[in-house]
């Protein structure tokens, strides 16, 4: 008696992890920025302010809703959704899937990659664009539009993507597919390697481009997610080696003297400062400090 209650108990065990490894997970997770948006080329699309920001929030949560149904059609069974634009609280949540998870809100340690972790299968950046240094480009610029002339990792400049794509890395996630501007598609695939790429607008300037319809460009996203999807296996983690170091050079002159102020920090010259972090995570938490404090924040 007591034998064959042990044999069923094994043979339920063995039935139910056969049933688990068919639905196997597949996390995916989505970095979404709005510059890199279907139609939007200045700040009148971008912030609360613009005439057009309600519309462009539209835009930019349509955008990721297609791209999580291409994932969710080519076996994704999780996602969670980074708002990593502005104030972060762009996209329409009661317009998102119900089962998705949503992160809000900055400041946060891994900045437009908050919640990401070694359990996730692929990365996706929806609404990106390109960087500081890029001379093409919607809205170039690199975490902040006002304050930043150059962010390097290991000598390499950086634009948002390949930063972010860094941080995947120390995880051991791939980035898959990437959807902005032609300049920011281009910056990023040229760095991290062969990802899938949806050009849904082509820069003529900073505040000027070509761009598709919202329906076309949302077919496109469909289709590069699903074409990523198809062969996520071929996709590389990009890993920067450890220690790392971050090399930012500012707009203005006195952050990088009064970061001097601080023994980990050396200022390389009148603009410029250098920090060495042990890894990707430190290297971000420094970046959201320094973009981020000032001594009047309250509460
Ligand atoms: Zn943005």
């Amino acid at each position: 008696m007591r034998n064959s209650l042990i044999w069923v108990v094994i043979l339920a065990l063995a039935a139910f992890s056969a049933v688990e490894a068919q639905q196997k997970k597949m996390k995916i997770y989505i970095s979404a920025d709005m510059e890199g948006v279907v139609g939007a080329v200045s700040a009148d699309q971008l912030g609360p302010g613009g005439f057009e920001y309600q519309k462009f929030r539209e835009f930019m949560t349509a955008e990721v809703n297609a791209a999580i149904e291409a994932a969710r059609e080519a076996g994704a069974t999780e996602i969670v959704v980074s708002d990593s634009h502005g104030n972060a609280q762009n996209l329409l949540m009661e317009k998102l899937p119900k089962d998705i998870l949503l992160v809000r809100g900055f400041p946060r340690p891994l900045m437009m990659m908050e919640g990401i972790d070694e359990t996730f299968d692929g990365v996706i950046f929806l609404g990106y664009h390109s960087s500081t240094s890029n001379p093409d480009g919607v809205r170039a610029h690199t975490m902040s539009s006002a304050r930043l002339a150059d962010v390097r990792l290991n000598d390499v400049t950086m634009t948002e993507g390949s930063f972010n794509a860094a941080i995947a890395g120390h995880f051991g996630v791939p980035v898959i597919m990437i959807s902005g501007d032609d300049a920011a598609v281009k910056e990023v695939t040229d760095v991290v390697g062969d990802i899938e790429g949806a050009v849904v607008k082509w820069n003529y300037g900073f505040h000027s481009a070509r761009t598709m319809m919202p329906e076309a460009a949302y077919a496109l996203i469909r289709e590069k997610v699903r074409n990523a999807m198809g062969r996520i296996g071929d996709f590389k983690p990009y890993k920067v080696s450890a220690p790392v170091k971050l090399d930012v050079r500012f707009k203005s002159y006195r952050p990088s003297e009064l970061l001097s102020y601080l023994s980990i920090v050396e200022r390389t010259d009148s603009h410029s400062i250098r920090f060495s972090g042990k890894d990707m995570v430190e290297a971000s938490r420094f970046m959201e400090f320094i973009l981020t404090y000032e001594p009047g924040l309250e509460p």
